[in-house]
């Protein structure tokens, strides 16, 4: 693709930045993309310094004067939509009719959706809680955000992240991962057209750096970040300088529980979907799957078939050569365990960063497979026979981000999701969202909310008001 822009934007101004050079290949072929000059920490201090002269006029606008300022956004990244889902699909390698009919109208839907409840926050009652005296609360912003976006869904993580943030009167430092900026970047010319300048900055640069210089920045007061379990910890440690308020999206490991009564066809369909979506490169991805005896046999044959008929052009690759060494090394050594059967894939595609679709059978609860998050094309299977087993079983992970049940009883439904350690349950269906609904996680998931009104008051500090009367 020719003319891509690399430039990233500072206070409105379109500008090169001034560190060395990330090269980017196609995750398909290998092939060169572009390259992309970093952020220097001058260029991000200059952005922190933007957001933090912008902050109180953005604060100051009415939320009907935001709401539009995103709603013009919104549309602005609607009448992009292909050149976003051609970019995004050449970066990550992911199919364009997936950015084309899942990311971009989605990305669209939560601007929007932002938009419009910034406009519907509402506070505990006010009244005299003190005779004399009258209480209100107030939610205002918490100031300038630094917001850190990982390679998955770049665009999508990126709208979860600015959309409440402005939404709720904060200012920000954006950057996307090291790996795929070029959607962010690409929107650089429509950020500077909509928005005052300094309102939304988006610097470029590796994580250790420019990611860690933004954690640290003590003119920074909120930094929120989608990533890995190390790089929260990383970051938790960097927010202490100036005791900043921190949301982090971290890692997951999905158990999927199903009974014996459970619809089988439509369970397997499900696994063959969600498990392998976006290359299983998805902290919900439905990865550890765990089966009543009285159907294992069944849903194991079913599911193998079903595994071993993915065209892999429809999930994509991996986004790299370093990501897909991580996922065969999970595999490889899963090989070493007698008991594990590789019954589907299990090998690299001599083919850009492509991962066989993968399915793992008689898993058991210590194996690593079934512990650690893989974050590639790999579904474990585990047999269960008692409820209160697999509740444990599910449970007993260092993740808690999203889980599901298949059963077509619904007290037992109830039952189990009450018991579960997951920031959502899907029951009978999975990986559905709603803008209105939120996502996040317990334990080493991490915590604060994307999505939802939960998620926009997140970037909001609750105020006491008290007047005498
Ligand atoms: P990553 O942790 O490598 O990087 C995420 C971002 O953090 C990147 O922009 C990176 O540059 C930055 N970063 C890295 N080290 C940093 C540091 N020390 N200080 C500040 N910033 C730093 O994650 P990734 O590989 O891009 O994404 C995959 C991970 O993200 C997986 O673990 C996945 O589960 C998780 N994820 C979680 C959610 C969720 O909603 N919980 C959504 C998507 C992805």
């Amino acid at each position: 693709m020719e003319n891509i822009d690399t430039r990233i934007l500072i206070n409105g101004n379109i500008v090169s930045g001034e560190a060395e050079k990330t090269i980017l290949s196609s995750p398909e072929n290998n092939a060169f993309i572009a390259e992309v000059p970093c952020a220097s920490i001058d260029q991000v201090d200059a952005a922190v310094d933007a957001a933090n002269m912008a902050f109180p006029g953005w604060k100051k606008k009415s939320f009907a004067d935001r709401a539009d300022v995103l709603f013009k956004f919104a549309d602005r990244i609607e009448e992009k939509g292909d050149l976003l889902a051609k970019l995004e699909s050449i970066n990550c390698g992911k199919p364009l009719q997936r950015m084309l009919e899942d990311e971009i109208p989605a990305i669209v839907d939560h601007f929007r959706f932002f938009a419009g409840a910034s406009r519907c926050m509402s506070g505990s009652a006010s009244g005299e809680y003190l005779e004399g005296f009258t209480s209100m609360i107030r939610r205002d912003p918490v100031g300038v955000v630094g917001q850190i976006a990982p390679w998955n869904y770049p665009l999508m993580m990126g709208a979860w992240k600015i959309a409440p943030a402005l939404a709720a009167g904060n200012t920000v430092v954006f950057k996307p991962s090291e790996c795929t900026p070029l959607t962010i970047l690409a929107l650089a010319n429509d950020i500077k057209e909509i928005f005052p300048p300094g309102v939304l900055n988006v610097v470029t640069g590796k994580g250790s750096v420019i990611g860690k210089h933004i954690a640290e920045h003590d003119k920074i007061q909120m930094v929120s970040v989608t990533g890995s379990v190390g790089t929260g910890k990383q970051v938790l440690q960097s927010a202490t300088s100036n005791i900043k308020r921190t949301h982090l999206e971290l890692g997951g490991k999905a158990p999927v529980i199903a009974f014996d009564d459970c619809d089988i066809p439509d369970l397997v369909e499900n696994i063959k979907l969600w498990g392998y979506y976006n290359a299983g490169q998805d902290c919900t991805a439905a990865c550890r799957l765990y089966v009543h005896e009285n159907i294992y046999d069944e849903v194991v044959e079913k599911l193998t078939d079903a595994v071993k008929s993915i065209d892999v052009n429809d999930i994509g690759p991996l986004i790299s050569n370093e990501q897909r060494e991580i996922v065969s090394g999970f595999v490889e050594r899963a090989k070493e365990v007698p008991h594990l059967k590789i019954v589907a894939g299990g090998n690299k595609i001599d083919r850009g960063f492509f991962y066989e679709p993968t399915l793992i059978v008689d898993a058991r609860q210590d194996d690593e497979v079934v512990q650690e998050e893989i974050f590639g094309p790999v579904v474990t299977v585990t047999r269960f026979n008692d409820m209160d087993q697999v509740i444990e079983g599910a449970n007993d992970c260092k993740y808690g981000l999203a889980s599901s049940i298949w059963t077509k009883d619904i007290q037992k439904a109830h039952k189990v999701s009450s018991m579960l350690q997951y920031g959502v349950t899907w029951i009978n269906t999975y990986f559905m969202y709603a803008s209105e609904m939120p996502h996040g996680g317990f334990k080493m998931s991490g915590y604060g909310k994307d999505l939802s009104m939960y998620g926009l008051e997140d970037y909001t500090v609750v105020r006491h008001i008290m007047v005498k009367i």
